[in-house]
C-alpha cells in the first residue's frame, strides 16, 4: 500500500504525482517537490490550511 499525492489535486497545474510508503515519507517527497519545482517555502508548507488541503488530497493505492 502506497500513499500518493497528485499536484493537481491540491490545485497546482502540474502532472507530478508524489509517492511514499507511508504518509510521513510521502510528506517529505511532497515538500521537496513543492520547494524545488513550485518555489514554496517551508513556512508556506507548514501552514495549517495548506496541510489540510494536502492531507485531504492524499490517496492510498
Ligand atoms: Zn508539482
Amino acid at each position: 500500500m502506497a500513499k500518493t499525492l497528485a499536484c493537481r489535486d491540491v490545485g497546482v497545474d502540474c502532472p507530478y504525482v508524489s509517492r511514499g510508503e507511508t504518509e510521513e515519507k510521502l510528506m517529505v517527497e511532497v515538500a521537496e517537490h513543492a520547494k524545488e519545482v513550485h518555489g514554496y517555502t517551508q513556512e508556506q508548507l507548514e501552514d495549517p490550511e495548506m496541510m489540510k488541503k494536502v492531507k485531504a488530497a492524499i490517496k492510498t493505492e
